[in-house]
């Protein structure tokens, strides 16, 4: 069973996904915790390029290549194998993210964003995709470190994100559930177990 965990920077998706983890654990399963991009040693090397501010400058579509790179690595080496013995991979970001970043975020078009990581996955799609949906000036109270080269873009990106990110599930509800991650940690936690309840095996 495979639930990517997305949306905007500060939106709370590590806290969640450790939550999350903790309780299917408590279940009985197996849980893989994942994240993109960076997962795998190659993946590694690349989210030092995307993210390194000496990389200000690299082109779009280059840019949207390296991150689909990344998610092929993700996915041959870590993802597929994981769920091929009967894991719950819960996954910090997947495709859904270069749709809104990469297509919504600069001036691809999310439909060839889309259309490149389809094979860079081979197809494979999430059971269930949470949006943790919140607005960019809230999330940004939250960063407690230092900026990264995505998070040093403009309020107006965010908002493009955010946007990119709420037409997805807007177009796809039976995969998507959009939580209103404003709300206190806790609160976003149960809603998410309360749509988890319902489709886990
Ligand atoms: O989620 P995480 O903080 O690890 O993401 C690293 C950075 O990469 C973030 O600033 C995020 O905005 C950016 N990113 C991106 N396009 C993606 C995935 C992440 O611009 N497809």
């Amino acid at each position: 069973f495979f639930i990517a965990i997305e949306g905007g920077d500060g939106a709370g998706k590590s806290t969640q996904v450790e939550a999350l983890a903790n309780w299917i654990r408590s279940k009985g399963h197996e849980v893989v915790v994942t994240r993109e991009p960076g997962a795998t040693a190659v993946g590694k090397r690349l989210r030092s390029i995307l993210l390194d501010v000496s990389s200000t400058g690299i082109s779009h579509r280059a840019e949207a290549l390296l991150y689909a790179a990344d998610r092929a690595q993700h996915v041959d080496s870590v993802v597929r194998p994981a769920l091929a013995r009967g894991a719950v991979v819960i996954s910090d970001r997947y495709i859904d993210s270069s749709v809104a970043y990469q297509g919504a975020g600069r001036d691809l078009a999310p439909t060839e964003i889309a259309r490149i990581n389809r094979w860079a996955t081979d197809g494979l799609i999430p059971h269930l995709t949470v949006l943790l949906d919140v607005a960019p000036e809230t999330a940004r109270e939250r960063f407690t470190e230092a900026p990264d080269r995505l998070e040093s873009e403009p309020a107006a990106f965010h908002q493009r994100v955010r946007a990119g990110f709420l037409t997805l599930a807007a177009a796809d509800p039976a995969r998507y559930l959009v939580v209103d991650a404003g709300q206190a940690p806790d609160v976003v936690t149960t809603v998410v177990r309360h749509r988890l309840d319902q489709l886990l095996p």
